[in-house]
């Protein structure tokens, strides 16, 4: 069996659900479907039942009217679809504003605004067609400035993302933003960014996966695909504990959790990097004006090893940040403290309050910093999207959404922007991946200060 995964197996219990506060509120899974059992064959094979997965299942069924069936090694909604933050936001990139302009180029970065705006509207809009109820709250992402120097630089990225790049951003001084926001400790002022909305993630993933049943897909949960042959005739073998399953095209949609030697073609071409979330206990309405948190929008901060926040529907708040490097469970756990200490100092009113979830997963960085979407060049039938820079709830769905044009149409989509196009170039030492991630960290937080 193939396990090219980089971290230590504890990452990869595919049997074990996360103990995650979205686990405990979902609600029933409801989801029509079984594990993949004996032969059989379809026309589209999609490996993974992640956001990228169900998406490009969904259009494949709905839309084009294509025979497609999704394999997920656990449960649907099993890897990091079940257990983000639930910002549905602009990025999807390892460098954003003037920093990606000076990557791809001022078009290339304007395409892929324009896409990441569409894919927020698109995520909305399936909620919609499809009646997810994912409970949607607030309205823009703010981005909290944790020094005067950060404070600085918001605001030439407000210029940039707004004249250059024609983003809706608006700049907000600190004080505007303790009265119409949220105050911490470290808050030097705010860059509000729209449209952003905060979603219940697996709500949403298996809303998702509920549709592309009604629409004609096939889910097979439990179905880690072990062995992938190419046949004689062209087509695919794609082997399962109990099954096997032959597909004329293959979607490869694992993100993070992906089996570098499932294909040894996506051998070192990702960097999945760990990040862990905390949630407490609901707060009451005078615990929330405490800290003086007043917003249902989302909301991180400027340190490049940075925190991710939100307060929950029902009060609870959401922290996140950065996980460990092995990914094993001592890992986790120090992890978590380190995390909680840094909540704690940043939120210093909620001190005391009981910490009631936490779980962790894997985000996915390209060495190109930006998507891979395409079809490889040397087999037009396999077609992948992954590489969300911790940013899929919006991109990994547009991303299924465009893979389904592509295989349903046979043409490249024209939205598709050039930057996130194609097979992203192989990591250099790709072997030393994790170590050069501690080197990076380590760095990274000694520049935070
Ligand atoms: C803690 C955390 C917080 C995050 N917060 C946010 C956020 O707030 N906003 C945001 O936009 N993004 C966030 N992200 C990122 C976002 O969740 C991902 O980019 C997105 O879910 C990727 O979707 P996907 O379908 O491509 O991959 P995944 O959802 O990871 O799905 C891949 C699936 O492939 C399956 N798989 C792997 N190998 C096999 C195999 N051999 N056979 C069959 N199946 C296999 C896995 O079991 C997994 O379920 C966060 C991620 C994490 C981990």
């Amino acid at each position: 069996m193939s396990s090219g995964h980089l971290y230590h197996g504890d990452l990869y219990r595919f049997d074990r659900p996360q103990p995650s506060y979205w686990e405990a509120t979902a609600g029933t899974n409801g989801i029509d479907a079984s594990p993949l059992e004996g032969e059989d064959s379809c026309d589209v094979a999609v490996i993974g039942g992640g956001y990228t997965g169900l998406s490009a299942a969904l259009h494949l069924a709905r839309d084009h009217d294509v025979d497609v069936r999704v394999l997920e090694a656990g449960h649907i909604g099993w890897g990091a679809s079940g257990r983000n933050g639930g910002f549905c936001s602009i990025g999807g990139t390892g460098v954003q504003g003037r920093d990606l302009i000076k990557r791809v180029g001022l078009e290339q970065a304007k395409a892929h605004y324009r896409s990441q705006v569409d894919a927020v509207e698109l995520v909305r809009q399936i909620g919609r067609d499809e009646e997810i109820d994912f409970d949607a709250c607030g309205g823009a992402e703010l981005e909290v400035a944790h020094s005067p120097k950060a404070w600085r630089d918001l605001q030439r990225d407000y210029e940039v993302l707004k004249d250059a790049l024609g983003m809706e951003v608006e700049l907000v001084s600190a004080d505007a933003a303790r009265e119409r926001y949220l105050d911490c400790q470290e808050n030097y002022g705010v860059l509000a960014t729209r449209p952003t909305f905060g979603l219940h993630p697996l709500r949403y993933c298996r809303g998702l996966a509920a549709a592309a049943i009604r629409r004609g897909a096939k889910l097979h949960p439990h179905s880690r695909v072990v062995v992938w042959k190419k046949l004689a005739d062209g087509s695919h073998r794609l082997e399962t504990a109990a099954g096997a399953l032959r597909a004329k095209r293959v979607i490869y949609a694992c993100n993070g959790f992906m089996d570098e030697d499932l294909d040894r073609r996506f051998h070192g071409r990702t960097l999945p990097v760990v990040s862990a979330i905390v949630v407490t206990r609901p707060l009451t309405k005078p615990e929330l004006a405490a800290q003086g948190w007043r917003t249902e929008h989302p909301a991180f901060n400027s340190r490049r090893v940075l925190a991710y926040f939100r307060v929950l529907p029902d009060g609870r708040f959401l922290y996140g940040a950065r996980g460990n490097i092995r990914g094993d469970a001592d890992g986790e756990a120090a992890a978590h403290a380190r995390n909680i200490a840094e909540m704690r100092r940043l939120f210093p009113a909620w001190r005391e309050v009981q910490i009631e979830y936490r779980w962790h997963g894997l985000i996915c960085y390209n060495a190109s910093l930006c998507p891979s979407i395409g079809q490889l060049d040397d087999d037009p039938t396999v077609f992948f999207g992954f590489g969300y820079h911790g940013n899929g709830v919006n991109t990994a769905t547009w991303t299924g959404k465009q893979l389904a044009s592509w295989v349903g149409t046979g043409r490249r989509p024209e939205e598709l922007p050039l930057c996130s196009t194609g097979l992203s170039k192989r990591f250099a030492l790709a072997r030393f991946r994790l170590a050069m991630l501690r080197l990076g960290i380590a760095f990274a937080r000694w520049r935070d200060g």
